[in-house]
């Protein structure tokens, strides 16, 4: 496995990948790996010749009041577990040569980026376009791998690459959880004391609400009183949103049907957890 920091020489390996017609999969990340991050990287292995993962916690995509520097970090631990998964490239860029001084250009998406996460991070998004199409122009990758559970994050990148005429695949895939049903998260580790158990209500919630959906349930308003109860019978937390929408293009829904998706963001003293579930009703 090789390990780059510097975006020269991660261009030149890109080049002589590219000579040898190698189809490139990448997995951009923040590090503080997880099964989660896992699940793309072995997508990847499995889609494309060669597999670039990135570490990099890129400070645009955080507020000024939130968690940049208390974001948990262990590149050693990363960078084992990487190899171990037979990750080829390991491209941990450093911030001075990122943002350098005079960095002044951004990517935004002004239509999906302003729902659901985008109303409280508003600078969120741009944060995450700006990273994201970096990387895919310093990586040239055939092959872009991307969690649902940011959802939001993946339909932005998506119109952005749409939108830009990248020549790029971006892919979606499935939300890793932990036994209980708590969905994998690097920000996990922060849950203190009774948080862990509190939390554990966003996936039942939306379990139980796909299966009140299943079982003929078409009023939007009932799912979602249902899942704040649900949630605030857990205990004490700040809910920031509970939105059900249309799962293409997060436009308004009058009442469930077709592709719809159902999301949460939720606050655990200062630990911010998201998660959804995507359905097909008929
Ligand atoms: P992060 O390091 O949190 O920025 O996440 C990097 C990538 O891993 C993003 O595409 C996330 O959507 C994805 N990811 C994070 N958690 C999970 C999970 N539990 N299951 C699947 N993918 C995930």
């Amino acid at each position: 496995m090789v390990i780059i920091d510097n975006i020269l020489i991660m261009k030149k390996e890109v080049e002589n990948i590219k000579k040898k017609f190698y189809s490139i999969g990448f997995v951009p990340t923040m590090g503080f790996l997880h099964d989660g991050h896992m699940s793309l990287l072995k997508k990847s292995k499995k889609d494309n010749d060669i597999t670039i993962l990135s570490i990099y916690v890129n400070p645009t995509q955080f507020g000024v009041n939130e968690d940049f520097n208390k974001y948990p970090r262990d590149l050693k631990r990363d960078l084992k577990m990487a190899e171990e998964e037979g990750v080829d490239i390991v491209f941990t860029p450093k911030s001075q040569e990122i943002y350098p001084k005079n960095f002044s250009t951004y990517i935004i998406e002004e239509k999906l980026s302003q729902k659901l996460c985008g109303k409280s991070r508003p600078n969120h998004f741009k944060g995450v376009a700006t990273i994201v199409i970096k990387l895919l122009n310093i990586l040239k990758p055939d092959n872009a791998y991307f969690g649902q559970k940011d959802y939001q994050q993946y339909l932005v990148l998506n119109k952005v690459v749409i939108d830009l005429n990248l020549d790029v695949n971006l892919i979606s895939c499935p939300i890793i959880r932990e036994k209980d049903g708590l969905a994998l998260s690097s920000r996990n580790i922060h849950l203190k004391g009774k948080d862990r158990a509190r939390a554990l209500s966003l996936s039942k919630a939306l379990k139980n609400s796909e299966k009140m959906i299943n079982n003929g349930e078409k009023g939007k308003e009932n799912i979602l009183k249902y899942i704040e109860e649900y949630i605030l019978n857990y205990g004490k937390c700040e809910i920031d949103y509970i939105e059900i929408l249309n799962g293409n293009n997060l436009s308004e829904i009058d009442y469930i049907n077709g592709k719809i998706i159902i999301a949460i963001a939720v606050k655990y003293g200062n630990t911010r957890l998201i998660d959804n579930v995507v359905l097909e009703v008929k």
